[in-house]
């Protein structure tokens, strides 16, 4: 994967808008062929319906997008945004991500964006936080709010994707705190990637504690 600036990032083909990073023939390969289930994301045989374990054991927020699961080439350019540094991918991915938004129906007009705090001493070393860069370029294209600071981790956690689904949870227990009100109104979480769900369970619960009036989650991939 070249990073030419003004080529496409998977074809290599000049692009007719450069800051768009994927031609819109790229585009249409990085979207889910899939059913997905409207609540949790995940394969289902309905868009429309919430999938069983939705319905057995619902998650706290109300709608999750995902442009795709975690696979090539999308989870190629996920890595490179996470772990190599490439801001410059921020608003290629954020820009699937609208698409990916625009073609449900039925969901609560966003009011606020929320982004995901890294721990101060991961954020420091990485360079930036992957969520927030995330909100910032949708919070330029929709008509609604993102304050950066909204959220806060008050305490480092271990890295998630080494732990199990029932210790990510506990891990995570009072690991965020509320600075900016967020009562009446309609929130999304903005994250990269959604596995297991546990740190976007936390935080929509903290929001909803809150009075939130409900909680969209919006990830790149969504995987188990
Ligand atoms: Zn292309
Ligand atoms: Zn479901």
């Amino acid at each position: 994967m070249l990073t030419v600036h003004g080529l496409c990032w998977l074809c290599q083909m000049p692009l007719a808008l450069p800051a768009w990073g994927v031609c819109s023939r790229c585009s249409k390969t990085l979207f889910s062929k899939m059913c997905g289930c409207p609540q949790c994301g995940l394969p289902s045989a309905s868009t429309n319906t919430p999938c069983g374990r939705c319905l057995q054991k619902p998650p706290p927020w109300q709608r999750l997008v995902a442009v795709n699961g975690y696979q090539p080439p999308l989870s190629e350019m996920v890595h490179r945004f996470k772990f190599n540094g490439k801001a410059e991918l921020a608003a290629t991915l954020a820009r699937l991500l609208l698409l990916a938004v625009r073609q449900q129906s039925g969901l609560p007009p966003p009011q606020q964006l929320i982004s995901v705090p890294l721990w101060q001493r991961r954020h420091w070393r990485r360079g930036f936080n992957q969520s927030d860069l995330l909100c910032k370029a949708l919070s330029t294209w929709l008509p609604c709010e993102y304050h950066p600071r909204t959220l806060a981790r008050i305490r480092p956690t271990a890295t998630q994707h080494q732990l199990s689904a029932r210790r990510r949870s506990h891990n995570l227990k009072n690991a965020f705190r509320l600075e900016l009100p967020v009562q009446g109104r309609h929130m999304v979480i903005v994250d990269d990637v959604v596995t297991t769900g546990s740190t976007a369970a936390e935080i929509s619960r903290l929001l909803l504690r809150n009075g939130a009036a409900s909680v969209q989650v919006w990830c790149l991939c969504r995987t188990l």
